[in-house]
This record gives structure tokens, sequence and C-alpha cells, in this order.
């Protein structure tokens, strides 16, 4: 076990050399220094131990230490390390094929590196399809309030958390929101299905009010995870693919983290019946273990690519995307995926979670407990009546307290807007039930003894 000594000198240096993502430079508390991970569980450089809660950033699907992902890298970089995808090679092949048995569709699939990447992909082929089509004049995207779309120009323009966003604007041009699902700050009166269709129409008057001849997608998550949990009612999706079918406007599902098994199927989609023109993917892909994402875009699109034309194909590329370790590390991970029946176990112990955690509706500070699949958001009030959001100070020693029994949780939401109080829980789909035990057992305690006198 490292020493305290070891772990000063690293956090010593890490002050100098490093900076950090998303996280306030705080000389009181310091970075963890994450030296290993075995299953769910990650260690410091104190030897301390951690259930991850969060499987990371939502994407160690498969859990820690696989060898046999390493093993797939290693063989793969040994044979051929890396070539651009202007040219191929049998992983990414093998990979594309692969991923069209998973969505259970007809796609043609173009990879990146990062969900970010992915999402921009997708925006550039969905207005050169409308341009190769016939209609130029579609540009825009309409996306949600309190959506997290990736940190890149567009895909933050696309995202709807202003706290993200207003230290960088302007961004990206043609990105509109309308807003979430949220069932829980419905209007009073309105039932969860009339309100998911008063919002899915919000994005036909958008359209309508935008010019519908300038509309080129909509980009949804399944559930809007990073902003909060925030699970649509069954009639929501379908009502917005048949407004996008109408309005001749593209369906792009952001699964970036609802796909491999998140949300209990094998993309989040797939709960609602409904079939994307365009799915973005990255996280679960490689589980976290290698950089890839993908864009999956429906064959008959990808069919305007296919003229003679000096710029009918598609202008744009990544160096690294598609690396072929990484696609030889992804097939293993849907290999391990499918062998280990982890989409099956994700929806067990999502509904294992849902269940044991409901009696935290009790608790005071609990305004609602929203699930998908193994992924659990603790939306935490002030007041349960006028559903005052909990302030942050508390929020965190919710988190804290947590954390300081050995169990890593998240926060969501949006400080600029005034609120930043949804616990998120997302462990590996591998987790055991000793370690879902330990989770509950932590949770719990913790919210007891934050519980107001
Ligand atoms: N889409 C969603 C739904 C995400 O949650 C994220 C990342 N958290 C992204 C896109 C961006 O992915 P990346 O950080 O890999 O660029």
């Amino acid at each position: 076990m490292a020493g305290n000594d070891e772990t000063k000198d690293w956090v010593t240096k890490d002050r100098d050399y490093l900076w950090h993502a998303m996280s306030p430079y705080n000389e009181q508390v310091p970075p963890m220094v994450v030296t290993g991970g075995q299953g769910s569980w990650i260690t410091d450089s104190t030897g301390k131990r951690y259930l991850d809660g969060m499987s990371g950033l939502w994407c160690v699907n498969v859990g820690y230490g696989r060898e046999e992902l390493a093993a797939a890298a290693y063989e793969q970089l040994k044979a051929l390390a890396y070539y651009p995808l202007t040219q191929s090679h049998r992983p990414a092949i093998q990979l594309a094929e692969k991923l069209n048995e998973w969505l259970e569709g007809e796609y043609v699939i173009f990879f990146s590196n990062s969900g970010s990447d992915a999402n921009e992909t997708a925006f550039k082929i969905a207005r050169q399809y409308h341009q190769q089509n016939g209609e130029p004049s579609r540009y825009k995207f309409i996306s949600r309030y309190r959506a997290y779309h990736g940190s890149s120009m567009g895909a933050l323009a696309a995202t709807g958390q202003a706290q993200r966003k207003y230290m960088y604007e302007p961004l990206g041009g043609g990105f509109l929101h309308v807003r979430p699902p949220d069932s829980y700050r419905r209007p009073e009166g309105m039932s969860a299905e009339a309100f998911s269709l008063f919002c899915a129409r919000e994005i036909e008057e958008k359209i309508v009010w935008e010019g519908k001849e300038t509309i080129a997608g909509v980009i949804v998550e399944p559930a809007i995870t990073g902003g909060g949990i925030l699970v649509p009612h069954p009639s929501y999706l379908p009502e917005v693919q048949r407004i996008c079918v109408k309005h001749n406007v593209l369906l792009i599902i952001d699964e970036v983290i609802c796909g491999f098994g998140r949300s209990g199927e094998k993309f989040g989609h797939m709960n609602f019946g409904i079939k994307p023109d365009i799915v973005t993917m990255a996280k679960g892909l490689t589980s976290g273990y290698l950089p890839l994402s993908a864009t999956a875009v429906r064959k008959d699109i990808y069919e305007q690519f296919k003229g003679a034309g000096a710029y009918d194909h598609f202008r744009h590329i990544n160096t690294f995307g598609g690396n072929p370790a990484a696609c030889a590390l992804a097939l293993k991970n849907l290999e391990i995926m499918e062998r280990e029946g982890l989409v099956e176990r994700s929806r067990a112990l999502g509904q294992r979670l849902e269940e044991q955690t409901a009696e935290l509706l009790q608790h005071p500070f609990t305004g609602d407990l929203r699930s998908f699949g193994f992924m659990l958001g603790i939306e935490l009030v002030a007041d349960k009546q006028t559903k005052e959001p909990l302030p942050l100070a508390a929020v965190g020693k919710i988190i804290a307290g947590c954390k300081a029994k050995g169990l890593l949780i998240g926060k969501n939401g949006d400080t600029v807007a005034g609120f930043n109080n949804v616990l998120t829980i997302a462990p590996p789909l591998s987790s055991t039930d000793d370690d879902v035990d330990f989770l509950l057992a932590a949770l719990k305690q913790t919210m007891e003894e934050v519980k107001p006198l």
C-alpha cells in the first residue's frame, strides 16, 4: 500500500502541473489520485477503496480490471496500431457490423473519438444530407434545456445547461432549445402523459414558428442523464418521432450514456419502440478503456453521400477515429456484455435499486426518485411543497458522507439556472449483489445522518 508521504508528493506535483476537468481549484481538498480498479471498485494512492457508483463518468459498464480487454488492444496494437479510415481495417469493419446487430436496424457507422465528436459528426451529416436532398435551407437543430451533448462548440451549443456555456459564447449557430419532459416539475393538475405530449408538441411549435424548411434535426437523449436523470413518459419519444417524420426533420438520438445496456435495453431508445435516423454513442462502447465513439446513420441517408460530385461525399475526418486497437477492444467489450448478459443484469439491478431505495421518498429532502435501467437520480429539495432545490452545500454534505463510507456518487444540475440538486448513481453493470448491498447501506446511512433535526 502506498504511504501518505507518497500521496503528498503526487498531490504536490498534481497541483503544479495538472489542470482538472470541471473542478474548481481547492487548496483544502486534495484531488483523489486513483491508482487502480477492479470490478466496481477503485483504489486511491492512500490505499482506500471506493465503490465507483458513477462508473467513472457513466462509462465503465463492464467494470475495471478486465484483462481480456487489455489483451485485445495489445494484440491489435502489435498487428496494426494505426491506419486512417479513409481506407479500411478489419476491426472497424467487424465493429460496424456488430453495432448493426446491437442497433437492430440498417445503419452505416462513422467512427470518432468522443461523444462530442459523435454529435458534431451527426450535425454535419444532417446538414449535408439536407443540402444534397434539395433542401439546403435546413440547418437548425432543436434540443432540450438541461440536456448535455458535449463540450465542443456545436455539441455545447446543443447542450441546454447555462452553466457550461455562458463563459464561452457565442457557440455554433442554429441551435434552439425547448422544455425538457421533467414530469416532477410539471404544472399542477396536468397528468404525466399530458405533460409529456405538451413538451413534445413544443418541438413541433418550434419547427413551425422557425419555418419548418429551416430545421435539420432534433437531438435528444432517451432520458436526460447528466441533466438530472429525467425519464420521459412512454408517450414522449414516439410523439417526437411522429413530429420529426411529419416535418422531414432527422431524429438524432444521443446514446452516449444510455447506450450499451445502461438503460436496461441494448440502447435507451429501445425502451420506447422508436427507430432513430441517427444514433450517437461513446462511453460504454469501450467501457471507457480506450477513446472511441460512433455515429450510426440510417442506410438510406448514407445513400445521399454516394454521388460522384466533388462535394457529394462526407468531407469530415478525425485522425484517431476508429483506431484499430480501440475497435478491437470495443468488440471484446461487447462480447463480454453478451457473454455475461450485462444488459439483462442492468435491468435486474436497476429494478432492485429502484425497489430498495423507494423508502428514501419518505426522507425530508427527497423530492423525487427517478430510475432508468441501472441508473438512479435522487432530486433533493429543501421543501417538498414548493420543490425548492436543496442548497448545494447540503447536497455536497451527502456526497461527502457517502465518500467517507467508501461510496462515490455524482451530482447534476445547473448552478447558473439555480439548481444543483440531483444525486446520480450509475455503477458498473457488472456489479455484484454484494456491491449493491454496500451501495444501498452507505447511501441510506448517509441520508439518515443528514436528516434535519
Ligand atoms: N452526450 C452525452 C449524453 C453525454 O453525457 C456526454 C458526456 N458526458 C457527451 C455527449 C459528450 O461525450 P464526451 O465527453 O466523450 O465528448
